[in-house]
């Protein structure tokens, strides 16, 4: 979920020594409510420490997901992009023009995953749910 954790926090939580690059990166991640890349997380970091190089963001973005703290999604189509993980199940609509990702959740779906599984045998577990899609112009104007 986007925007909600504070990653400082759950660092200390789990014993993860926090640098001060680390804490500028974490900062940023806990801000982000886009679904950023590492590019991107890089490049808002580095606008509040010039110092912080794409390696230590690479390197600090695995460790937070290596610890749990961070979620990373595979999208068609572009590089792996994170947000903080979250209990609140949510899925993604990717918008194939722009890149902007929108979280969506919708009990009906879930059900009907769950009745999907359950016929096939199975108890569901987790799911990802991918919507890819192009906006459809406003012609109500
Ligand atoms: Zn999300």
């Amino acid at each position: 979920m986007t925007g909600t954790i504070d990653i400082e926090a759950l660092c200390a939580a789990k014993g993860l020594r926090i640098t001060e690059q680390r804490r500028t990166i974490a900062r940023v991640l806990s801000a982000a409510v886009d679904h950023p890349d590492v590019e991107e997380v890089h490049h808002r970091a580095a606008a509040i420490d010039p110092g912080i190089s794409i390696a230590t963001v690479y390197r600090t973005v695995r460790l937070f997901e290596e610890a749990g703290i961070l979620a990373r999604h595979d999208f068609q189509g572009g590089r792996s992009r994170y947000e903080t993980a979250s209990d609140a199940h949510h899925d993604h609509l990717i918008d194939i023009e722009s890149g902007r990702v929108i979280e969506f959740h919708d009990a009906e779906l879930e059900e009907l995953q769950r009745r999907i599984a359950e016929r096939l045998g199975y108890r569901l577990v987790d799911h990802r749910m991918e919507l890819y899609a192009v906006a459809v112009p406003d012609t109500s104007a």
